[in-house]
């Protein structure tokens, strides 16, 4: 009841599965049309979707001051400008991956020549988190309409005002007959997963991923789980400590207070330079958020109170008592929490399994640098993976042995803006990428032709089989 009233005051559309079934039947209408196929609608809507967040910018940063007190310099660089990048990289891109790829043949289909066609899937389904409610929303739905395909957008209901946004604008800047959001929970995003998608992609906890895939699987569809999990930072004790600390720091709160899937989890270092370490994280902590970071206008809020709560359980867990080696502080009523760093917490602690995606950094020290190596590897595969160094054998030994979504060394978070490089999970942390290319690639089938002309049509192939045609 409340939904279907709050859906008519803001006259969205309310989901359940009768409506969600001609929700997908009135898209598969439109697709069967042929209109999302051309480059030019394909390149109208991503140049209305530049025009969206180059008009609306004002109501969007709103939106996310109200779901996250996200800074607008941080709205700007890592909701607004990352989707205008990923729109200007389709605009620049698209009519070359449009083009038919040409493949080799072999001598077997003499004469003959070959292709590899990207057609679009269909009607695919982009279910989106609130940390990044804008850009995590918009950027996968890019790469469907790059790929020629209709889409429903769910945004998260846990960013409500930016998921209102989204409702309200997309319909105002793009073809609505092809591209849809529906807003809702739990109920909405079931009643939208019993319907028959040509693909998901889902941003969002493990728990749910394997909803969204068992839902998937009833109908063959096709997923992309874009997921999260303990992201490790090995720090060597041969760096410039001034500025691995402060991409430390950028990685970690200045990425909406931690709340970011790939944001570090945990430091690993060793016992000789942990002291050293943790002096440097602590005075720039204090030289970035001042001397009392609760009042800081450049670090988000914990994005509601049952996540506040849960983070707060991390640090009133009896293992990790003691284990505070800077912040802790917090404020319930504005729902803030301090950067905070923990040192050495026993491995049985919650914090040690959990995915903190928060402002909580733990801190592990080891006798060896290397030995961090076994330590991630005895977990779950990240999202992320980072180091930082000046050795470069130590360098290759990561790369080569550590298995990660994706992995940086010497900074992080940057890989994530790098277009060429596909952006996904591996293990518990994902499935299947996207970004630029990729994002084109997942929302496409690769539709293998082969030509052959009616020469060449060698006898050998046809019955009656005698021994003198298999030895030819
Ligand atoms: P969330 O609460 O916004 O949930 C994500 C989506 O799942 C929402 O749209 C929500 O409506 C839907 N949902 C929730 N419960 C559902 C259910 N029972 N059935 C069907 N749909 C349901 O986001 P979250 O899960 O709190 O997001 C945080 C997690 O997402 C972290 O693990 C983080 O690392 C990960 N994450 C990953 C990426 C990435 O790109 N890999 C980006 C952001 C967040």
């Amino acid at each position: 009841q409340q939904v279907v009233k709050e859906a008519e005051e803001k006259k969205t559309m309310v989901v359940d599965s009768k409506n969600a079934a001609s929700l997908v039947s009135e898209l598969r209408g439109t697709f069967s049309t042929g209109k999302t196929r051309s480059y030019e609608w394909r390149t109208t809507q991503i140049k209305n979707i530049i025009k969206l967040v180059e008009e609306r910018e004002s109501d969007i940063f709103e939106a996310l001051r109200s779901d996250l007190s996200k800074p607008e310099l941080e709205s700007f660089v890592s909701e607004i400008s990352m989707t205008k990048a990923s729109c200007k990289t389709m605009l620049k891109e698209l009519k070359h991956w449009m083009k038919p790829e040409p493949a080799k043949t072999k001598l077997t289909t003499f004469p003959s020549s070959a292709e590899i066609v990207s057609e679009p899937l269909g009607v695919v389904l982009v279910i989106s988190a609130w940390n990044y409610p804008v850009l995590l929303s918009l950027d996968p739905v890019i790469g469907a309409i790059a790929a020629g395909n209709a889409v429903v957008l769910k945004p998260s209901e846990v960013a409500p005002a930016t998921s209102s946004l989204l409702a309200k604008l997309l319909p105002e800047y793009v073809d609505k007959s092809a591209i849809r959001v529906v807003e809702g929970a739990v109920a909405e995003t079931t009643a939208l997963l019993e319907q028959r998608w040509d693909k998901i992609l889902y941003t969002g906890n493990g728990k749910v991923g394997r909803i969204v895939m068992a839902a998937a699987a009833k109908h063959l569809t096709p997923v992309v789980l874009e997921l999260g999990g303990k992201n490790p930072v090995v720090v060597d004790s041969n760096v410039n400590l001034k500025v691995a600390v402060r991409r430390i720091i950028a990685g970690k709160w200045g990425c909406n207070n931690g709340q970011a899937c790939i944001s570090p989890d945990y430091i690993i270092t060793t016992k000789s330079f942990a002291p050293q370490l943790i002096d440097a994280l602590k005075s720039t902590l204090e030289e970035f958020y001042g001397k009392d970071p609760l009042q800081s206008k450049d670090l988000s809020r914990i994005v509601n109170s049952s996540h506040f709560q849960r983070l707060a359980q991390l640090l009133d867990d009896d293992k990790v008592s003691g284990k505070i080696v800077h912040g802790g502080q917090r404020d319930e009523k504005r729902i803030k929490i301090a950067p905070t760093l923990l040192l050495d917490v026993p491995h049985n602690s919650l914090i040690m399994k959990e995915e903190i995606f928060g402002p909580l950094l733990l801190i592990i020290t080891v006798d060896k640098v290397e030995d961090s190596f076994v330590i991630i590897n005895s977990r779950s595969k990240p999202l992320a993976a980072y180091l930082f160094t000046n050795d470069k054998a130590l360098e290759k030994k990561f790369v080569d042995s550590i298995s990660a979504g994706g992995m940086l060394i010497n900074d992080t978070c940057l890989h994530l803006a790098v277009h060429t490089l596909p952006f996904g999970g591996v293990g518990e942390s994902g499935m299947g990428s996207y970004h630029g290319k990729f994002s084109f690639d997942t929302f496409s089938h690769k539709k293998a032709v082969l030509y052959r002309s009616f020469g060449g049509d060698a006898s050998a192939r046809y019955p009656p089989y005698t021994l003198k045609k298999q030895r030819v």
